[in-house]
């Protein structure tokens, strides 16, 4: 099938003379989960920010669903949603204002009743006139998603959406994410964590200062690998 993201020889190098990306091929197939799983500094955050189009590479290209994320920015940029790690966005603004806003970004139409669906999908409907800064650390999660759903991406990037929550939230955030790749949006997350890349992926990749040193199947993995060695069980 053809790939819903297709990354070619890719490279990155920063002005300050860092090596960040080192020619990365990687083909994303539309409806899977893919975990992108690497320590601090492995180049996680530059690689989705170059495929998301929001830093250039030095070298390679990325298309996504046929277009160029750099020659064809917008039509590519339409099909991606991105959630990045910390919520930018004014703590004075309602939930509802806050989703409708970011659709208008991107130069859509109004459609309340898109933004009420994703608002009721992920249980922030209740919510939808409360003010950014009364909410919880899982709520303001649900309302990352929900901006970057709201031009209604086919393809959808999660920069480490668990990073320094509970156990029980993560946990949320794993069932949220399982949800929207059964509604049928190809989900791309970074992760520190073996036990997440577990749980949620279909297939695995493993970046390691710059390269993309594997690329496998979850089960395959596991099966090499040993089931032990990437089960970490949580309480
Ligand atoms: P983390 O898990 O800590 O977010 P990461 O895998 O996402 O790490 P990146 O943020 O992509 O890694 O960083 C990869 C390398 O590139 C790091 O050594 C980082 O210091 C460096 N780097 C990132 N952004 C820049 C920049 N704007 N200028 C120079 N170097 C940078």
């Amino acid at each position: 099938m053809h790939p819903v993201i297709s990354v070619s020889r890719l490279s990155k190098t920063y002005a300050s003379g860092h090596v960040a990306l080192k020619a990365i091929d990687l083909e994303i197939r539309r409806g899977e989960i893919f975990a992108l799983l690497g320590p601090n500094g492995a180049g996680k955050t530059t690689l989705i920010s170059i495929i998301c189009g929001l830093v250039n590479p030095t070298e390679g290209s990325v298309r996504a669903d046929g277009h160029d994320i750099v020659r064809d920015y917008r039509a590519a940029r339409a099909k991606i949603g991105l959630v990045p790690q910390e919520l930018t966005a004014d703590a004075f603004e309602t939930v509802w204002a806050t989703v409708s806003f970011s659709r208008g970004l991107f130069g859509r139409g109004p459609n309340p009743a898109y933004i009420e669906k994703i608002l009721r999908d992920l249980s922030l409907w209740d919510k939808r006139d409360s003010k950014l800064m009364t909410l919880s650390g899982g709520m303001k999660r649900r309302v990352l998603i929900a901006k970057a759903l709201s031009h209604e991406p086919q393809i959808l990037f999660l920069d480490e959406p668990t990073a320094g929550v509970d156990v029980e939230l993560r946990r949320d955030m794993w069932n949220v994410v399982r949800a929207l790749r059964d509604s049928g949006v190809t989900i791309i997350l970074t992760t520190h964590y073996l036990e997440e890349a577990e749980e949620m992926a279909d297939r695995i990749g493993v970046i390691s200062r710059g390269e993309l040193i594997l690329v496998e199947e979850k089960t395959a993995l596991m099966r090499r690998l040993g089931k032990k060695v990437l089960t970490v069980q949580l309480p």
